[in-house]
C-alpha cells in the first residue's frame, strides 16, 4: 500500500509512471523519460493513430466506476477504434488532468486498470503529460497502431449486396450501466457478465486483423455509441443505405431478467453504445468464410447494404421503419449516455 495518500509533486508521479511502465514492445527504442519517446515503424505497415478523452460525469462516475476501470474503459475505446481499422495497437500516450483531490491509490489503481490491458494487448504506453487542478479528472488516450499496406478496414467500403455483421450481442454494455445505476443487481450470472461488459469491455483487436488480413470485410466500424448512430456512419460513409432485421439483432441474455421487456434491450441494443463490437459488411460471395464464432463470441448476421436511394431501415414486426441515429451524441443531447433513460423506440413507422 502507498506510503502517502497523494503524490506530493508531479515529478514524483512521474517518477512513479516511469517505474511502472510497461515492458520495451518492438519498435520501441526510448519510452518515457526523455523529452518524447523514439519508434521505430515497421515496413510495409502503415501507421493507425487515435485519439479519446474520457472525462469524469460524461464518461464515468466515481460513484459507478471503479478507478481502475476508467483506465480499462479510456484505453479500450482507443485500441477499439485501432481493431476498427484492422490494425494491431503498438503504443499509447496517457494525458491526465486529476483535481487537487485525486488520491494516490485512485491513479495507481487507474494505471493498474489501464496497464493490465495495455499488457494483454503488447500495448507500451511510451508517454504522456499530467497537470491537477481541475475540478473533474480528465483522461487524453492516444494510440498509435500498425496496419498492413492497403489492408486497413475503413468505414468507406461497403456497397450493395454486402451482408451486415456484428461479433457478440449488442446493448449489454448498457444493460451492465442500467443495472449498476439502479442498484437491482443480483448474482445471476447474466447480470454479472452485464456489469463486466460495461466495466471491463473488451476490444475486438484480434477479429479486426483477421478480417483485413484475409480481406473479408469491405467496411467495418466499432459500435461505440449505439448501433442505429454506428451503422449510419458506416452506410454514410459508404453513400448506401441499409436494412437491418430486428429479430436478427444479438439481445443480452434475457433468460435470468423476466422483468426486463425484450423492447427495452432492444432500445439499449440500438442507441445505448459502449460495446465495442465490430460492425461490418462483407460480400454475399465471402460470408460463408467468416467464422460462425471467434474467440468465444458468436458472430451474427444482421441485415443488408443496400442503395442509397433505400435510406436506413429496421424491419420490425414485418414492417420497415426509418431507423435514425439516436444513440450518444454530445452535442445533441447530454446525458443519453445514462442508457436506460429511454425506453421509448427510437424509430418512426413509415406508414
Ligand atoms: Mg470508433
Amino acid at each position: 500500500m502507498s506510503r502517502t495518500k497523494r503524490f506530493t509533486s508531479e515529478m514524483e508521479l512521474i517518477e512513479w509512471l516511469k517505474k511502472n511502465a510497461s515492458s520495451r514492445s518492438r519498435g520501441l527504442l526510448l519510452g518515457i523519460g526523455d523529452d518524447a519517446a523514439l519508434l521505430k515503424p515497421q515496413a510495409d505497415r502503415n501507421w493507425v493513430i487515435t485519439a479519446d478523452l474520457t472525462v469524469e460525469h460524461i464518461h464515468f462516475c466515481h460513484a459507478l466506476h471503479p478507478a481502475d476501470a476508467v483506465g480499462h474503459r479510456a484505453l479500450a475505446r482507443s485500441l477499439s477504434d485501432v481493431a476498427a481499422m484492422g490494425g494491431i495497437p503498438r503504443y499509447a500516450m496517457v494525458s491526465l488532468v486529476l483535481t487537487r483531490r485525486t488520491e494516490r491509490a485512485w491513479i495507481e489503481s487507474f494505471h493498474k486498470g489501464m496497464r493490465r490491458l495495455a499488457d494483454r494487448f503488447g500495448v507500451s504506453i511510451v508517454g504522456g503529460d499530467t497537470a491537477f487542478g481541475s475540478t473533474e479528472v480528465m483522461v487524453d488516450l492516444t494510440v498509435l497502431g500498425e496496419v498492413q499496406r492497403g489492408k486497413a478496414l475503413l468505414r468507406s467500403g461497403a456497397r450493395p449486396g454486402d451482408q451486415i455483421l456484428v461479433a457478440g450481442e449488442l446493448g449489454v454494455s448498457a444493460l451492465g450501466l442500467h443495472l449498476l445505476r439502479s442498484g437491482r443487481r443480483t448474482a445471476e450470472e447474466a447480470d454479472r457478465m452485464a456489469v463486466k461488459s460495461h466495466l471491463f469491455p473488451e476490444p475486438q483487436c484480434v477479429l479486426g486483423q483477421y478480417l483485413a488480413e484475409r480481406r473479408l470485410a469491405s467496411s467495418a466500424i466499432d459500435v461505440s455509441d449505439g448501433l442505429s448512430t454506428d451503422l449510419y456512419r458506416l452506410a454514410t460513409a459508404s453513400r448506401a443505405g441499409a436494412f437491418v432485421w430486428e429479430d436478427s439483432i444479438p439481445l443480452p441474455s434475457r433468460r435470468h431478467q423476466p422483468g426486463v421487456r425484450r423492447a427495452f434491450l432492444l432500445s439499449l441494443a440500438l442507441n445505448g453504445g459502449e460495446d465495442y463490437k465490430l460492425l461490418f459488411t462483407v460480400p454475399a460471395s465471402k460470408v460463408r468464410l467468416v467464422p460462425a464464432r471467434f474467440q468465444g463470441l458468436s458472430i451474427y448476421r444482421i441485415g443488408e447494404i443496400r442503395d442509397s436511394r433505400a435510406g436506413i431501415k429496421l424491419m420490425l414486426h414485418g414492417k420497415l421503419h426509418a431507423l435514425n441515429p439516436e444513440g450518444y451524441d454530445h452535442l445533441r443531447r447530454q446525458g443519453r449516455k445514462q442508457a436506460g433513460d429511454s425506453q421509448r423506440l427510437p424509430f418512426k413507422s413509415e406508414v
